[in-house]
């Protein structure tokens, strides 16, 4: 039987330090880290993830505050925001919820964002620093892989990484941190050729795809480490992974659930960048 991986559980453990940190920072700057999350349009998931992380910054001691845009909202408006949120001080982190409405531009919205205040880490100037491994930021839900394979006593060096899902947002980044781990590296994505040959090498496997239950038991070899970043809804409205848990479970040697695996663990990186990038502006202050 696999070891759980209890996503809820690490990411308890690491909020708690962050909030004992920030509360610690606040007490020698007199600055509290600061988080605005702008939500454009009224997408029912969105809001879930925007709720979750007001409450997970409100926990962790931090001042936050949600931007709520209607669907309508032009793209200048949104940059006007955006404009707001670089001056004010009380703000070390902005975050724009994605997707946007279709007639907004992405790339020139998170464009927008100061690299400074960037702490989803998609600016290109952040992207192309984890490229060099010279980083302040880490991107949210790959970085939050990294911790709980670090909290489990996983060491990556050495192993066959097999990432299923090449986005700009998971399944990139997340090869870029498995390689600065020194694990050798596969991609994944939809032209793969022979997908099951591939993942069935990968002694950590992470599946990062949004096709519900895909990656089934006879894909996996005996023993592997299985990451399921997935969160898909079912028909019945229930939560599930890209990873089929009843056949994978069985063959692997650690997997996380979907809900409670991953998810918690992002959350906790934009906490961890938030508390980051304040303590970053108290430093640029004092220059
Ligand atoms: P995208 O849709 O941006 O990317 C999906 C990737 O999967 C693409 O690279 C695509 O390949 C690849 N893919 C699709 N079908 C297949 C297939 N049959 N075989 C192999 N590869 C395939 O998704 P995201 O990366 O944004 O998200 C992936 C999943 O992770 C989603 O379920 C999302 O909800 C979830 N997610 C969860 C988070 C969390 O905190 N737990 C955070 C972010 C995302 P190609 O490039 O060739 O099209």
């Amino acid at each position: 039987m696999a070891k759980l991986i209890d996503g809820k559980k690490i990411a308890a453990e690491v909020r708690a330090d962050i909030a004992r940190r920030g509360a610690e920072f606040a007490r020698e700057t007199g600055v509290v880290p600061g988080l605005a999350v702008v939500i454009v349009g009224e997408n029912p998931a969105s809001q879930v993830y925007v709720r979750n992380k007001r409450i997970a910054c409100e926990k962790a001691g931090f001042y936050s505050i949600v931007v709520e845009m209607p669907e309508s909202s032009s793209e200048e408006e949104l940059l006007g925001k955006l404009e707001e949120l670089k001056n004010d001080e009380r703000i070390h982190g902005i975050l724009v919820q994605l997707p946007l409405p279709k007639h907004i531009n992405e790339s020139s919205v998170l464009a927008a964002i100061p690299p400074e205040k960037d702490v989803d880490a998609f600016h290109v100037v952040n992207t192309g620093r984890i490229m060099l491994g010279d980083y302040s930021f880490l991107p949210c839900t790959p970085a939050g892989v990294m911790k709980a394979l670090e909290y489990e006593n996983i060491d990556v060096s050495g192993k066959e990484c097999v990432v299923v899902g090449r986005s700009n947002i998971v399944g990139k980044p997340m090869a870029m941190l498995l390689l600065h781990a020194n694990g050798t590296v596969t991609v994944c994505h939809s032209r793969t050729a022979n997908l099951a040959e591939v993942t069935r090498r990968a002694d950590i496997l992470v599946v990062a795809i949004g096709k519900a239950d895909f990656i089934t038991g006879d894909m996996v070899k005996e023993g592997a480490v299985v990451i399921d970043v997935g969160m898909n809804r079912r028909d019945d409205g229930k939560l599930t992974g890209d990873v089929d848990f009843a056949s994978v479970e069985p063959k692997a040697s650690a997997i996380t659930p979907v809900p409670g695996g991953v998810g918690p663990m992002t959350i906790t990186t934009l906490l961890e960048n938030t508390l980051t990038a304040a303590k970053e502006a108290v430093k640029a202050k004092k220059q």
